[in-house]
């Protein structure tokens, strides 16, 4: 293992900064030995902050239907082939109800870009789910919209948003997606909603076609600035129906090792262990959490619809009820030493044993 990239690992753990070209160089740098290293020091970070605690979101996929075309989407507009569904708005707050007895206290509501879910119906889910359950948080998911309804969203209670900027470089985002989408409303969207005061979660993809070693590079620096209350990161999964389809997924190892490298940067980072890692391999979520990722998200979706929300291929948890769902999970995390908590699963305050938030600016005066 070369020592100037375990000393750049050090120098991440100690700043919790890099300068961009060495974030890339630890990229193109990867081994498992250089992985194993990065894990050893994420855990220790992780743990230092929510022990062995994993806090777990309870996800339901409220609408298949989306106006995009992502190229890489197996539920993009102009795939004729997949099958569309949307929940009424009583099965959401049902999901949720059963969900909250399961022991959730965080939903996460995630759909294509539908414009049936207008602002006057989310905003009317949000308030029920709330009202029924004030110890809860409910976290949307629902893509690109105005500024005003983001706010009205947050003014009726909707406490986090998650919104991948899936690629932080310009060039990259244009061959991923169409050119009626834009990479500037994307960053738009992020802004406003870190502005309006949700807790906000952005992400990308591993593996994605055509990423290199310095896109990813500039992903990290992108997080490292932006400092979002969530990240969620998973392999590229190809989709049958897609461009895409022949495309190699992502590696689940340099997942693993850019969530050890998050956690080294972000300590109370909320960083999911994703579905995708699960697809690709059958252990790739009890992997996550041990490069040092703290969150999982069991499905709460109705089993009718869920084989339906198909953003890649061979997705698992399809079949499930959500409590077998919750119950597989918990039993997974139990195997590796950790334990699934009834908690909203805030950001916890960073001890500074481990250098905590560090010194850096507030991103606001960095823009
Ligand atoms: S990635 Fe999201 S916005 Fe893009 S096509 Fe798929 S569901 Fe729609």
């Amino acid at each position: 293992m070369e020592q100037s990239l375990t000393r750049l690992v050090d120098e991440l753990s100690s700043s919790r900064e890099l300068p961009l070209e060495d974030y890339e160089r630890l990229i193109a740098g990867y081994s498992p030995e250089l992985a194993a290293y990065a894990a050893e020091r994420a855990v220790a970070v992780r743990k230092s902050v929510y022990g062995t605690d994993v806090f777990v979101r309870g996800l339901i996929e409220i609408s298949s239907y989306c106006k995009n075309d992502c190229r890489y989407c197996g539920i993009r507009a102009s795939n004729a082939t997949a099958e569309r569904y949307r929940l009424a708005p009583d099965t959401i707050v049902d999901c949720a109800n059963e969900g909250y007895d399961l022991g959730f206290r965080t939903f996460v509501l995630q759909g294509g870009e539908d414009p049936w879910f207008d602002d006057e119906r989310l905003c009317d889910i949000v308030r029920r789910i709330k009202e029924v359950h004030p110890d809860c948080a409910v976290t949307l998911s629902m893509g690109e919209r105005s500024r005003a309804s983001y706010q009205a969203l947050f003014d009726a209670g909707a406490d986090r948003y998650l919104l991948r900027h899936e690629t932080a470089t310009r060039e990259h985002y244009e061959r991923l997606h169409p050119a009626r989408m834009s990479f500037d409303d994307r960053m738009r969207c992020l802004r406003d909603l870190r502005d309006i005061g949700y807790a906000v979660g952005c992400g990308f993809m591993v593996g994605s076609p055509y990423q290199t070693a310095a896109h990813l590079a500039a992903d990290l620096k992108f997080v490292e600035r932006f400092r979002p209350q969530m990240c969620g990161i998973g392999p590229f999964v190809p989709h049958h129906a897609t461009e895409f389809a022949q495309k190699p997924a992502g590696s689940v190892a340099l997942t693993c090792f850019l969530l050890s490298l998050l956690r080294l940067m972000q300590p109370n980072l909320l960083l999911p262990a994703t579905t995708a890692l699960g697809t690709l391999d059958a252990r790739g979520r009890e992997k996550g959490i041990l490069a040092g990722a703290n969150v999982v998200m069991p499905n709460l979706s109705p089993t009718a619809v869920r084989s339906m929300y198909s953003l890649y291929d061979n997705k698992i948890c399809t079949g499930e009820e959500s409590a077998q769902c919750r119950g597989c999970l918990s039993t997974r995390m139990l195997s590796i030493g950790y334990t699934v908590v009834v908690d909203r699963g805030d950001p916890r305050a960073a001890t500074m044993a481990f250098g905590g938030e560090g010194t850096r600016p507030d991103p606001k005066e960095e823009e």
